[in-house]
């Protein structure tokens, strides 16, 4: 039906999927809708450190997207973008000609920032693509023995996780290197305590106070001189927004992420929408997926408001949230409110919204 016009959702990223399902149990009239997005399995990183540990197989952390698509009824295009013309409507990719739209949406993540530290883009392995960092993963472990070093780079919360889920999968030593604003900062204080005795217990060496200043094979400088011997640099660093993003002419915030109002609207653009962290909302949020999570129905149905002719809603923020942080070993801590507790009921509550979360989207 050539008439109908085109919703294309770009990235397959967590509000996204939502996004599918919402528009595969009911259709928006009148409209085709398709998805491109740059990996046939879309990763749930709340379960990678999970399966960095061994606790899950890969298949239960990752999203098929071809058989989501076809379940939703969405055309799905399997590419990179590479660039938005706001002004034309189209979006170009890596692999084909230029994709047309009438409304276009874009949940594309972010990506650990190696650009600050030299060296780091060459010789440090980054988080995401997780497509990239999976197969990496599996060659580290397998190359694992005692005496090697393994330096995880990020103290933030997939930093803590993953060092955690290295250290009780593998032989080799693991250092966390958390850097100036320390461990788990923005976290409570009692959980931060409980954090470090968790990695002290796996054995998990904690550097605090000195930033990375550069990588070099097999090495990670710290600033003022010390180096630490590494036969493996895991990058988990803060987000920082793709580089194509600057030639989109999009309104961006200072770390170069696109803003948009709070209906999740590209700044003065009634026809393209962001969410997730690709989008800096007036109020900014911090990068983590719980908020990607609870903007998919927002999109969805502004996306369709919208597409039907009628006003988008704002999407509210929650105040504070749930953050689960898995100790790989049948337990995990969490915080909420200003409350810390931790514990293997704490790992079963997440492991729990975890699954469902994945249940939705894999059956
Ligand atoms: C190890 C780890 C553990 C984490 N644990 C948690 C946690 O427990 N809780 C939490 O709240 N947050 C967690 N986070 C943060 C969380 O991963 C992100 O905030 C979340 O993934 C953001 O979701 P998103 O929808 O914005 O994008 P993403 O989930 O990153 O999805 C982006 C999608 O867009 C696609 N894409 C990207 N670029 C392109 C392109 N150029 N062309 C086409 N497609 C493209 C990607 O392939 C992907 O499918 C963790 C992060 C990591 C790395």
């Amino acid at each position: 039906m050539p008439d109908r016009r085109h919703l294309l959702l770009l990235g397959g990223g967590h509000a996204h999927v939502e996004v599918l399902r919402q528009f595969g149990q009911r259709p928006l009239p009148g409209w085709r809708v398709s998805l491109l997005t740059r990996e046939e399995m879309s990763p749930y990183s709340g379960m990678l450190p999970g399966v960095i540990a061994g606790l899950y197989q890969p298949a239960q952390a990752l999203i098929d997207m071809p058989a989501l698509t076809a379940r939703c009824g969405v055309e799905l295009l399997l590419d990179r973008c590479t660039g938005i013309d706001a002004q034309a409507r189209l979006v170009r990719r890596a692999g084909g000609a230029a994709v047309a739209w009438d409304l276009l949406s874009i949940d594309t993540g972010a990506t650990p920032d190696t650009s600050r530290t030299p060296g780091a883009a060459e010789h440090a392995l980054p988080l995401k693509p997780i497509d990239a960092l999976l197969p990496r993963m599996e060659s580290i472990t397998a190359a694992a023995r005692p005496g090697q070093h393994i330096v995880v780079v990020g103290g933030g919360a997939a930093g803590f996780e993953v060092a955690c889920a290295l250290a009780v999968r593998l032989p080799a030593s693991v250092t966390l290197v958390a850097g100036a604003s320390g461990l788990l900062a923005g976290f409570p204080a009692r959980l931060r305590r409980r954090a470090a005795r968790a990695l002290a217990g796996h054995g998990v060496a904690l550097s605090e106070g000195r930033n990375v200043a550069r990588i070099a094979p097999g090495e990670a400088h710290l600033e003022g001189g010390p180096m630490l011997p590494a036969s493996a640099i895991i990058w988990a660093t803060g987000a920082a927004a793709a580089p194509w993003l600057a030639e989109t002419g999009l309104a961006r915030d200072p770390r170069g992420f696109l803003r948009v109002d709070s209906c999740l609207r590209a700044e003065g653009h009634s026809t393209i929408f962001a969410a997730g962290d690709v989008a800096s909302l007036p109020e900014p949020l911090p990068k983590a997926g719980v908020f990607a999570v609870r903007q998919g129905p927002v999109l969805a149905a502004n996306l369709r408001a919208v597409a039907m002719g009628e006003t988008p809603q704002p999407y509210v923020p929650q105040r504070d949230y749930l953050r689960l942080l898995s100790l790989a070993d049948g337990r995990a801590l969490g915080t909420r409110n200003g409350l810390v507790f931790g514990g293997r009921w704490v790992w079963w509550l997440k492991d729990r919204i975890d699954r469902r979360f994945m249940a939705r989207y894999q059956h």
